[in-house]
């Protein structure tokens, strides 16, 4: 991106103005050189400017031409309307215009006529609104300040402006230890340069500038010296990781992460970035080998992984990338054991959802529970013509009573997926408590020709819809 500076320098429009306002007359060789020179080409700045004009330009011009600007108010009502194809040139562009709009100069009184176009810049800018001239005066002895230092310590102002903004151009978070100082010199520098702008300081604070900016080049030079030699370590925070969190506004996380400048297991449930989710599967392939499961597939745009938990079993199981991150993330990141690694914690974080998973854990159950003359799921199908997974409904029977209750697929799966890694007294035992303690309330108690009747009806009702 060329300088904004040149760029300005090389509007016509921005230079018509700055002929007229009182600014620009600080800087009398720009001054003239605007006023002689009809086409502004990068040729023509070259050969026509002195070296330290040219420095003005390209480290102080913005800052020039805003105050040049903030000297002059429109009104936004045309003046003069012109008759027939009478027209008038607009002093800035130079188009011919039927709407006559002025524009004053709060500093020296000038009066120019400008177009329809062109009085919107005065007339829409909320930015420097209602600056009084007091400010405008102010600002401008703030600018010939910024000139006397510029001349001693090139382009300081941008330095000023892009301290803490320079420690992102970096691919990797730079981590506090390092940022610390730099940070605080910059504070420094930036209060000593601001007291000689507002003329609370003299220039005999140039040389303590100077000291701090020597200071500043050496923790650039640490810094990129760091980048260079943790880029390619895994886990290092990346510059894209970081970007990822500042769009989730998660300043807590990458204040963490600057403790080290690496990821551990604590901070890489809040990391999303594409890159560090999809080179982790190396990590949980491996991981999930010692279980003997295998990963199918890494779902990036859903957060899950989809995982066969026992190669012979037709199981799926879906792992939210989060949630086994957040138990099981110190094993990949070496840290401190938090919760095991085992089939049954993996199981519990983990979600059943397609039909062949869930017939198969039913059926499991169903196998485990063989013996259990007390509680039994109850797997009729009435004739072939109720679906259960469509209604998300399963029927246990409680031989204790002969009665039967009818609860919620997949929560039921949820709870008792367990029983795949359990035993059968295990399963028998918990289908007990688990009948128990459905409320009385909500859960109602049928004998085998209600519940019959119950789901007919249903499927009666459901058909009908059907068909209707
Ligand atoms: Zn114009």
């Amino acid at each position: 991106m060329e300088n904004l500076g040149l760029t300005l320098l090389k509007n016509k429009k921005t230079r018509s103005l700055l002929i007229h306002s009182e600014t620009i007359k600080g800087y009398p060789t720009i001054l003239s050189f605007i006023r002689k020179t009809e086409e502004v080409t990068d040729e023509i700045i070259d050969t026509l400017l002195s070296e330290s004009d040219k420095r003005v330009v390209y480290d102080l011009f913005p800052t020039i031409v805003e105050s040049c600007h903030n000297e002059w108010r429109g009104n936004p009502d045309p003046e003069d309307v012109l008759d027939g194809d009478d027209r008038v040139e607009c002093t800035l562009c130079g188009r011919d215009n039927k709407l006559i709009f002025y524009i004053h100069n709060i500093m020296n009184g000038k009066r120019i006529n400008v177009g329809s176009t062109c009085i919107n810049l005065f007339t829409h800018d909320t930015l420097f609104e209602g600056k009084s001239k007091a400010e405008v005066i102010k600002k401008a002895r703030r600018n010939q300040r910024l000139r006397m230092i510029n001349e001693k310590i090139p382009g300081i102002k941008r330095i000023m402006d892009n301290w803490e903004d320079d420690l992102k151009k970096y691919d990797v978070l730079i981590p506090s230890y390092i940022e610390k100082e730099y940070l605080e010199i910059g504070l420094h520098a930036s209060r000593i340069f601001n007291d000689y702008l507002d003329k609370k300081a003299d220039k005999s604070v140039f040389d303590e500038i100077s000291v701090f900016l020597e200071k500043r080049n050496e923790l650039i030079f640490q810094m990129e010296v760091y980048c260079k030699e943790h880029i390619n370590n895994r886990f290092v925070v990346t510059r894209k990781i970081v970007q990822q969190l500042e769009r989730d506004s998660d300043g807590e996380t990458i204040k963490e992460l600057k403790k080290t400048g690496y990821i551990s297991s604590k901070t890489a449930p809040k990391i999303r970035e594409e890159k560090f989710i999809k080179d982790l599967e190396i990590d949980f392939k491996s991981m999930l080998e010692t279980l003997s499961a295998d990963l199918q597939d890494l779902d990036y745009y859903n957060g899950v992984l989809k995982i066969t938990p026992f190669s012979d079993k037709p199981l799926l199981i879906l792992t939210p990338i989060v949630k086994f991150l957040t138990y099981f993330g110190w094993v990949i990141f070496k840290d401190e054991k938090y919760v095991g690694f085992t089939m049954s914690n993996l199981l519990r974080i983990s979600k059943v959802t397609d039909i062949a998973s869930i017939e198969y854990i039913i059926s499991s159950i169903d196998f485990l529970l063989g013996k259990s003359n007390k509680v039994r799921l109850y797997l009729d199908d009435y004739d072939n013509k109720y679906d259960r997974y469509e209604f998300s409904e399963m029927d246990i029977h409680d031989l204790r009573n002969d009665k039967y209750v009818t609860v919620n697929l997949h929560g039921f799966i949820d709870d008792f997926k367990l029983a795949l890694v359990n035993s059968d007294e295990w399963v028998a035992g918990e289908l007990i408590k688990y009948v128990d303690n459905l409320s009385r309330d909500k859960y109602s108690r049928y004998t085998l020709e209600e519940l019959k009747e119950k789901h007919y009806r249903r499927i009666y009702r459901e058909t009908e819809r059907m068909f209707k």
